[in-house]
């Protein structure tokens, strides 16, 4: 998951990294009553969540009152790349001599964290990047003994950084090495990182991704999802901790476990189909998750028939039974569904669904697939 530069902004000044002043608006009135508190000449930023932003005309220099209406009105009119301006975060401009790039990310092929420094940030780090990898310097930590001083006082010495500045740097740095491992972030970055006009550091620029992965246990950053580049089904799945990923196909599937999904999307193409997505609701999944999973299958208007494969050891067969149970009045499209079921209280389940409308219960996983290509095929002829 992707924070917005506000709100990785508001995690750098907890942690002591200077950011200028700055506060978010929708509208340009809001705007410009922040600016006349902050004081012009301000920066109004665009808050989408795609890199690039300058080039693609979401950064605009505002230097007196006449000038932001206009500005503002632009931005908020605007798409970036697509996106649709929402809100923008209204900043003190600030005066700056050089621009730094600073980042900590994993390396996939390391296995490791690894902090990336360069004398050259800004815009064109991309560019730089490919035309002289040697000017950004990246270290390796230690995921146990954790981002060390002289790692960041030798990069420092590497790029060539004024002395004066080693100290504050090392202190960003140490602070970004905290936000990475508390946020169970997997990319902290901070481009540019400016040395202003007063020779000291600030970051212009907050990009932050939070591994989706430990969400469970980041329970601030469910609230901050960013609802524009969520579709409604996937928001759905995230609330109820379903794994869910929508594809092309046309049958929906509802599986428990993850093995199994894959293997049941293996079956689904070997009958000659093509999932309508990868839904897996987990082990011990009661009724309320197997209703939100269905409910989100049910939604989706390319789903021609449910493949719906248990197999039940945590997992009650009889709990996702009265799940799916509570859920069918809203089938309304009476899509036919198909479902396996095995496993603890197998015959419990089967029994309570035995006379469900547009539901059949089958022994084999293969029939099962090759009945829900079956039906989706002759839904679409
Ligand atoms: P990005 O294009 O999405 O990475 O957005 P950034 O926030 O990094 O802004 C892009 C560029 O705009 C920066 O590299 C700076 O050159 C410039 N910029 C951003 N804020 C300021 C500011 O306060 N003052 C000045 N002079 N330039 C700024
Ligand atoms: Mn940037």
């Amino acid at each position: 998951m992707k924070l917005h530069e506000y709100q990785a902004k508001s995690y750098f000044s907890r942690e002591g990294i200077p950011v200028p002043r700055s506060r978010l608006a929708t509208t340009p009135a809001e705007a410009k009553q922040i600016a006349a508190e902050i004081g012009y000449p301000v920066v109004l930023k665009a808050q989408v969540l795609v890199g690039g932003r300058g080039k693609a005309g979401g950064i605009l220099l505002v230097k007196d009152e006449n000038d932001l209406d206009p500005a503002a009105n632009a931005i908020l009119n605007s798409k970036i790349k697509g996106i649709s301006v929402q809100r923008i975060l209204v900043e003190k401009a600030v005066n700056f001599t050089q621009e730094i790039y600073l980042g900590i990310t994993v390396d996939r092929a390391l296995a490791q964290p690894v902090i990336i420094l360069s004398a050259s940030g800004g815009v064109e780090i991309e560019e730089l990047a490919i035309r002289h990898p040697n000017r950004i310097i990246r270290t390796a930590i230690d995921p146990l003994l954790g981002l060390q001083p002289y790692m960041v006082r030798a990069m420092a010495s590497q790029i060539g950084l004024d002395y004066v500045l080693w100290k504050p740097l090392l202190q960003i740095a140490l602070s970004l090495w905290n936000l990475f491992n508390q946020l169970d972030a997997t990319l902290v970055e901070i481009n540019p990182l400016v040395i202003t006009t007063e020779k000291e550091l600030v970051a212009l620029d907050g990009k932050m991704t939070i591994d989706d992965n430990a969400l469970f246990r980041q329970q601030d950053f469910l609230e901050l999802a960013d609802q524009a580049v969520e579709t409604p089904a996937e928001q759905e799945a995230r609330k109820f901790c379903l794994s869910y990923v929508q594809l092309s196909g046309h049958i929906g599937c509802l599986v428990n476990g993850a093995g199994l999904a894959m293997a049941t999307m293996d079956c689904i193409q070997q009958a000659g189909g093509e999932p309508a997505n990868f839904l897996d609701i987990g082990g011990g999944a009661n009724a309320d998750k197997v209703q939100a999973a269905l409910r989100i299958i049910l939604s989706d208007e390319n789903v021609q028939s449910v493949l719906i494969n248990i197999f039940g050891g945590i997992t009650r067969c009889d709990e996702v039974a009265k799940g799916l149970l509570s859920i069918l009045p809203e089938n309304t499209r009476n899509l036919p569904i198909i479902i396996r079921l095995e496993g603890t209280n197998a015959e419990e389940g089967r029994r309570m669904l035995a006379q469900a409308p547009n539901l059949i219960v089958v022994e084999s996983l293969m029939q099962a697939a090759e009945m829900a290509v079956h039906a989706a095929e002759s839904a679409m002829v």
